[in-house]
């Protein structure tokens, strides 16, 4: 039903005033390393920080919630 090859896409634009990114993480203390835009309808969307290890714990169900995200440091997106 689902395809699991799909990965969240590291391409979203983020905007000057969203570029400042928390020092901690939504999922724990550590400083986030990826921003991930959460779909929750048509018109909205959930911004999440999550540090390294929760985004690639979570990283399957973000891909297939048709999650995007964009990296702190671009050399990341190639997990
Ligand atoms: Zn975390």
């Amino acid at each position: 039903m689902f395809d699991t090859k799909v990965e969240p896409s590291p391409s979203v634009p983020v905007s000057p005033m969203e570029s400042r990114w928390p020092d901690r993480s939504c999922c724990c203390s550590a400083p986030p390393v990826v921003k991930v835009f959460v779909p929750v309808s048509p018109q909205r969307r959930v911004d999440l920080y999550l540090c390294g290890h929760h985004y690639r714990e979570s990283f399957a169900e973000l891909a297939l919630l048709g999650a995007r995200c964009s990296f702190r440091d671009e050399s990341l997106a190639l997990w």
